[in-house]
């Protein structure tokens, strides 16, 4: 069945040790029995999911790794590949992240290896997708999120819409406290449908998750979430904080049933 409950996923980034990461886990599964309109994903950093898997065994809180290799296995050290996620207890990976993208430079022919092996291991993937800021000022906004969705899924015959689901994440609004206003995001979210629709003509696009991520807060959630075609959000910095994170998700909560 098709679950359309907005994802509230936290991207912890290189942040929490496993200690703390289980602590807030501990503390989210309890916070999470009020909160069954939303899907919490937490992404912590790989030493930490042990210690996630211990502290959501009886949650439906889910989790994933930030990162994977697209080999099964072999000589790439510090790589993680998508067996060792799933033994952990992975079901998610983010793939192709604006901070694996621009800092560790991985190209779309890395994303496009990645996203078959993830999916074909039995992971869900969020693919993350966005525009630096000089593109959007030079107006090459739906080019770049164009050239990246066809780049990142090309040789994908279907797009598997219940294990496949898009960030947008604007280059300029990742840690940076500038928010894409309603209607940037919005008009974005729409491009995205519009291209994927393009790329997979079989594809009953309005089903496609599409999550919005860049400085996202308690203070802007209701305003974004409200908004038609986004479906949820990434979030970094505020989803440190369990207070931020969990209010986010009960505005959330709230906010998609009146837009429903
Ligand atoms: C992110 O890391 O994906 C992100 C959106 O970060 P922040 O919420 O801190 O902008």
């Amino acid at each position: 069945m098709n679950d359309n409950r907005p994802i509230i996923a936290a991207n912890w980034k290189m942040y929490k040790t496993p200690q703390e990461g289980h602590q807030f886990a501990q503390e989210l599964a309890i916070k999470a029995l009020n909160l069954t309109g939303v899907r919490f994903i937490l992404f912590p950093s790989a030493t930490g999911l042990f210690h996630i898997l211990e502290a959501l065994k009886d949650s439906s809180v889910e989790f994933g790794g930030q990162n994977m290799h697209s080999a099964s296995e072999g000589a790439f050290t510090g790589e993680t590949s998508a067996s060792m996620l799933l033994a952990c207890g992975c079901r998610w990976v983010i793939i192709g992240h604006s901070e694996r993208r621009h800092i560790f430079h991985e190209t779309d022919a890395d994303l496009c290896a990645k996203i078959p092996a993830a999916l074909d291991a039995g992971l869900n993937v969020i693919l993350c997708i966005g525009e630096l800021l000089e593109e959007r000022q030079a107006g090459s906004t739906e080019e770049v999120l164009r050239q990246q969705l066809q780049d990142d899924l090309a040789g994908m015959e279907s797009f598997p819409v219940e294990r496949l689901v898009i960030a947008y994440e604007p280059v300029w609004a990742i840690g940076t406290g500038v928010v894409a206003t309603p209607e940037q995001a919005g008009e974005a979210h729409a491009r995205v449908r519009v291209i994927l629709q393009e790329l997979f003509p079989d594809l009953p696009v309005e089903r496609v998750r599409i999550l919005y991520g860049g400085s996202v807060k308690s203070a802007n959630a209701a305003q974004l979430i409200k908004i038609p075609g986004i479906d949820g959000f990434l979030i970094g910095g505020a989803s440190l904080d369990i207070d931020q994170y969990v209010k986010i998700a009960e505005i959330s909560q709230i906010e998609t049933k009146v837009k429903l």
